[in-house]
Formats: structure tokens, sequence, C-alpha cells
């Protein structure tokens, strides 16, 4: 049998297996026990959180023997078909790439004809926003009033894009981000059923990466599985995201502190070389930097930090080294890397702010008799760099004291 993944084979088969989506479960559920289902549904939310396994879930419980049930058996001809996707009354179409107007009137002249085998059929629209404004106008009438065996199930990410002409046609149920702790509740009982163990710690750094939506969850999991070959460890889930080993941060945090810029950006370069990705790198950092800060604040709280015993030691003893305002500035000019790195390339801005944070306090121990005229006073390639920074400042007058006054 072909090799199905992980967010297939545990695809909900019924309502009640739908994670984190319970009131549009409930408001479906009712609508088919009370027999007063609309002819129109469009289910909206974030990707991976349920769109489509609900529309086919629902096209189960109309077209169930043993229906219309809100639970549908999942066994007979009409279930598996559908399960299978080899079902003639259910159609399914991606708008992306059948969103043209010809598509939309071939479906429109198909709808006509009555289902095969089940009591409806029913039309699950992907992605409708990506359907054309003429395929919509021809789809209008037919999703205003289809014949009595024709129902659809459309699905978007972005309901903004939808014309308000179907808007007002369709009931729209609106799906959310789901919870994290139903999407680790989830995880640990797949991996059960997969015959693995999975650390605690391991869940969340995989809920975390999965970020609210179920189908980008498990496809991380499935990764770490196939990488950890047994029990999931933390670190396991670390290489696989491609986080940045934790000796590099540490090393990046003692390079700042002594002002080693020269230093700095070689492992910069050699993170870019090793194929890492450097906003990730600047997220580690962050991070890094405020468990820093909390160990400071609060030494005698160590559980604030997430972290296991050993690495816990290893961040007090790095925390006991560092002036907290150097680490907070560090956090402050980060931050803004964070935000600069989203808007562009993820390097230059790096750069930019390791050159800063290396600019004033680090070097200054030494050198504080010269004066305060900013220490870099040997124009190196690697203290060029940051001259560029200050550009945003409005009028340049003395150029060492802007230097100063922006790393500072
Ligand atoms: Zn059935």
């Amino acid at each position: 049998m072909a090799y199905q993944s992980l967010y297939r084979r545990y695809r909900p088969g019924s309502f009640a297996d739908v994670v984190g989506q319970g009131p549009v479960i409930r408001t479906l559920t009712n609508a088919i026990t009370e027999d007063r289902l609309h002819h129109a549904y469009l289910f909206t939310g974030p990707r991976g959180t349920g769109k489509t396994s609900i529309a086919r879930i629902l096209a189960k419980a109309v077209n169930c023997t043993e229906g219309p049930t809100p639970a549908p058996c999942g066994v007979c001809e009409s279930c598996t078909t559908i399960t299978s996707g080899t079902s003639l009354d259910v159609i399914e179409l991606d708008m992306a790439s059948h969103g043209g107007v010809d598509d939309a009137r071939d479906l429109r002249e198909r709808a006509q004809f009555a289902p095969t085998t089940g009591r409806r059929k029913v039309y699950i629209l992907d992605e409708v926003h990506m359907a054309s404004t003429a395929a919509f106008n021809a789809l209008l009438k037919l999703i205003e009033e289809p014949p009595g065996h024709v129902m659809f199930a459309m699905a978007t990410t972005d309901p903004q894009k939808v014309l308000p002409t179907i808007l007002s046609r369709v009931q729209r149920l609106d799906l959310r981000r789901v919870d994290a702790e139903d999407v680790a509740a989830h995880v640990v009982r797949i991996v059960t059923a997969e015959g693995s163990t999975i650390e605690e710690v391991a869940v969340d750094a995989v809920v975390r990466a999965g970020d609210g939506s179920v189908r980008d969850t498990l496809s991380i999991l499935e990764q770490v599985l196939a990488f950890a070959g047994g029990g999931v460890t933390a670190e396991h889930v670390a290489q696989v995201l491609g986080t940045t080993p934790s000796a590099t941060i540490t090393d990046v945090v003692d390079r700042l502190v002594t002002g080693d810029l020269a230093g700095l950006l070689a492992t910069v370069a050699r993170l870019v070389d090793e194929g890492h990705d450097l906003r990730r790198f600047t997220l580690d950092l962050v991070s890094r930097l405020r468990d820093l800060l909390v160990l400071q604040a609060a030494p005698e709280h160590p559980e604030l930090v997430d972290a296991t015993r050993e690495q816990r030691d290893r961040l007090v003893e790095q925390a006991g080294r560092l002036p907290r305002e150097q680490v907070l500035s560090a956090l402050e000019t980060l931050s803004g890397t964070v935000v600069e790195q989203r808007l562009g390339t993820p390097r230059l801005p790096l750069e930019l702010a390791l050159a800063r944070l290396t600019l004033p306090r680090s070097t200054v121990a030494g050198r504080r008799a010269g004066g305060r005229a900013c220490t870099p006073r040997r124009p190196t390639r690697a203290h060029r760099a940051p001259t560029p920074a200050p550009a945003p400042a409005p009028r340049p007058r003395r150029r060492g004291d802007r230097v100063h006054h922006d790393g500072a």
C-alpha cells in the first residue's frame, strides 16, 4: 500500500474526531439532527484547521445510508467511497486551479444531473477565494437556488476575497486556530497509536512550531518521528526544526559580552554556510537573552526558564557573568532586528545589530582613557559595517557622536 502521511491517516472520519472546533461541529450536528441543513456552507479559517475535513464529513453525514446523520457509519458504500475520494456524488474542486469561468459553467451544467448513489451531490470547493469574478458570477444563481439534490461546502483561508454576493448566499462557519492543548493531546494520541513515545517538552516544541495548524503540526511530527526512529526527545525536535544548537548561542552571547565582532560575523557566515535560517537564529538568540534576563531578575525561580536542569545550570552561570543592562539593550536591539528581518533579507540587519551591540559598552572597558569618541578607531572592514546604520538620522552632524548615540 502506498505510504500515507500522518495527516491523511489520522484525518478525522467523524465530527467527534475533529480537533478543537467545537462550536462549528455543534452547529452542523444540530442542523443535521433538526433537519435544517443549509444548501451552501462556507468554512473559513487558517490553513490546516480542518475546513475540507469537515466538508467531507458533512458530505458523509448527508449521504450515509444510515443518514442523514451527524454520526455517519463509516462502512457503507457511500461513506467508504467518500473517505477514499472515489465517490461520484462528492466533487472536490480546488478553485486555485479550477476557478475559471469555463470550469464554473461546466459545474453548473453537471449539477443538474441527479446523484448516482447518494442523496445529494456535494460540491466541495476549496480555496474558493481564488475563483475568478466571472466564475463567481456564473455560479451565483446555482449557489442561491440549487436543485434540491445539490449542496455546496466551500472553504477559504481568505474570506475577505470572496465576493459579497456569494457571502450573502452561504452560511458562513469560522474555524479558529486550534488551541495548543488540543493539538498537544492529539499529538500524544498519535504518537501512542504509532507505538512510540515522546517527551513532554518535545510535544510542546512540536506544537509551538505547528502554530495552531493541525496539518503543520502533524507534518513536523512526522519528520521528527522518522528522524528519532524511537522515543522522541526535545533534542530530536530541535534538530529537525533547524533550531540553532545551544552551544552556538552560548558562544554568541559570550562574544557579545567581550565585543568580539569579528568572531560574531564569522559565526553568522558559518551559520549561512551550514544552511541555517538567520531569522530562526535571531529568534533563538532573543529567546536565550530573555532566559538570561529572567534568571538575573529572579534567580530563585529558575523554573521560569523552560530548560533541562543541565542546560539551566549553564544558563545561570552565563547570566551571572553578564551586566543586566547589556542583556536588556541586546534584547531591545535584536527584537527590532526580528522585525526588520521579516521585511527583507535577514543577514544585513543581523550583522548591523551585532556590530551595534559590540560598539560602545563592550569595547569601552580598556579604552575609556581614549575619550568618548567611540571605539571604532581601527576602521577594519568589520567595523565599517555599522556605519550605514545611523543613516535614518535626519541631519548627520558629527559622525562619531551619532554612532555612539545609535549604539547606546
Ligand atoms: Zn455510512
